[in-house]
């Protein structure tokens, strides 16, 4: 686990609970450097604090995705600043928690995500056209196979779960990005995610996936 804050109190009280907990913890204290060690070095969570010497939380969570690494993303972001909430997840950050943050709920929340990424390494599944494979990260149609991100093949199996249902964007919020207490921005996160997803998925993403106004989203039951 690589914690990466550059206030020395919080980035050692990090490491200590961490540690405690039996995690093994890296830490840095500068965007620039923390980008290097992350690329190099293969860790399983990254705490990612956001305002940081040399180069931001955002630029290096952007860094990380466009090098091609899914390694999951807990963001620290500033009470009351939601934006930077939702920039985070457009940066490619998977989770947030707010400071100042409880140890308790950030102990669970790096908890749940690393459960989440091994689930993830679950066998492949079937939706529409395309046999969804989760450790490739991609999807296969006659069409010719799709890069997908772990957040959009979480998506992908909950909509599989519930053909032909409506699947609102709280269940989506709470299932694939484990949150309980819903605000606007996240629910606009939810909305960004999917439209990406049904782009990647083209026509067939069209054809399929529809979202229902006010209500959520649905994949097309096949059988009809
Ligand atoms: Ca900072």
């Amino acid at each position: 686990m690589f914690v990466v804050e550059d206030e020395p109190s919080i980035r050692q009280g990090l490491c200590d609970v961490l540690t405690f907990r039996g995690y093994r913890v890296s830490a840095s204290s500068n965007g620039r450097e923390a980008l290097e060690t992350a690329l190099r070095e293969g860790f399983d969570l990254v705490v990612l604090d956001v305002m940081l010497p040399e180069l931001d939380g955002f630029a290096l969570c952007s860094a990380l995705r466009k090098a091609g690494r899914d390694v999951p993303i807990l963001m620290l972001t500033a009470k009351g600043a939601e934006e930077d909430v939702l920039r985070g997840f457009e940066s490619g950050a998977d989770d947030y928690v707010t400071k100042p943050f409880s140890v308790r709920e950030l102990v669970a929340r790096v908890h749940a995500m690393l459960k989440r990424a091994r689930k993830l390494d679950s066998a492949s599944f079937r939706i529409g056209p395309f046999e969804v494979h989760p450790d490739r990260g991609s999807a296969r149609s006659d069409a010719g196979e799709i890069e997908l991100s772990a957040r959009e093949i979480q998506i992908l199996r909950l909509l599989a779960e519930e053909p032909g249902r409506i699947v609102s964007r709280r269940t989506l919020l709470r299932e694939v990005w484990n949150m309980n207490n819903v605000e606007h921005v996240e629910t606009r996160t939810v909305d960004m995610h999917i439209a990406k997803l049904r782009k990647k998925l083209g026509a067939d993403g069209a054809r399929y996936l529809s979202t229902v106004r006010g209500q959520g989203y649905r994949w097309a039951d096949s059988r009809r």
